[in-house]
């Protein structure tokens, strides 16, 4: 059984579809990269996965249990939690209250304050600091810590590198290394795909709402992850990877 199944998705703004028809599943202690161009809906798919968009239609899974319903709060008290793009810290709050907030879960398991801030060194020397006063890649930080402190099986990371100096962006990975060996799942967007390839299990692919191609890093060709993510006609009608072929026509599972 996979930890996290989301099946046939289609979701919507209004008149404006930004999800179609994906389906993809999330093994524990999985990363899954979603890639795609601005606008291919990445973010809504964490949202939906979140549960802090309400799906069209499809369903969501989690642990075997179908989770659609759920509102954000209550999947995060079943362990799933997402950073969203922007951080979004409470910004007069202190770090540290910023932590706590993460651990209103209530779940219980290996994160809380000390084993946060020895995972993310950055953030001990600035627990009483304000939120406000931070430089980004701190305040990403933060985002990251506060997620850990809810105990998630499954971690959803939305552009943590957005905006980030490529040396702080180098340490914030570098502090997801010992996250990952944890055993939990992450989806993560990122819009670097060199790192991308680096750091991922599983890469899907998304072009104006599809899921057009997907595999792994070691299946993948560099020109048919770009052909996919610039929506050139390999990734619709079969690139030479198995991976490519199972992809079809944007409907398929992985
Ligand atoms: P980006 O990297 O720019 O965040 P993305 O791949 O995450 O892109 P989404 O943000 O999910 O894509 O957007 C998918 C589609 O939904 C786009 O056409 C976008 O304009 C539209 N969209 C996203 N958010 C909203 C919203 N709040 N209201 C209306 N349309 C939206």
């Amino acid at each position: 059984m996979a930890l996290l199944e989301a099946h046939d998705i289609d979701a919507r703004y209004g008149d404006v579809r930004a999800v179609t028809d994906v389906s993809l599943t999330l093994d524990q202690g999985e990363l899954l990269a979603l890639v795609g161009a601005n606008g291919a809906g990445k973010s809504t798919l964490l949202r939906v996965l979140a549960g802090a968009h309400r799906p069209f239609s499809g369903t969501v899974a989690y642990q075997g249990e179908d989770v659609t319903r759920l509102r954000d709060f209550e999947r995060n008290r079943r362990g799933i939690c997402l950073v969203p793009e922007g951080r979004r810290l409470f910004a007069s709050l202190t770090v540290r209250e910023n932590l706590l907030v993460g651990g209103g879960s209530q779940r219980s398991g290996r994160w809380d304050l000390g084993t946060v801030t020895d995972a993310l060194p950055v953030l001990a020397p600035l627990l009483d600091r304000n939120a406000s006063q931070l430089s980004g890649g701190q305040q990403q930080a933060v985002a990251i810590g506060r997620a850990l402190m809810s105990n998630p099986e499954v971690l959803l990371l939305d552009e943590v590198s957005l905006g980030l100096a490529p040396i702080v962006i180098d340490e914030l990975y570098a502090s997801l290394a010992p996250v990952r060996e944890t055993g939990l799942g992450i989806v993560l967007v990122e819009q670097d795909l060199e790192r991308t390839l680096a750091v991922a299990d599983r890469i899907v692919c998304m072009l104006e709402g599809e899921a057009v191609l997907a595999g792994t890093p070691a299946t993948l060709t560099h020109e048919q992850i770009t052909d996919a993510y610039f929506g050139h006609a390999i990734a619709l009608h079969g690139g030479t990877g198995d991976d490519a072929a199972a992809a079809g026509s944007g409907g398929g599972r992985w």
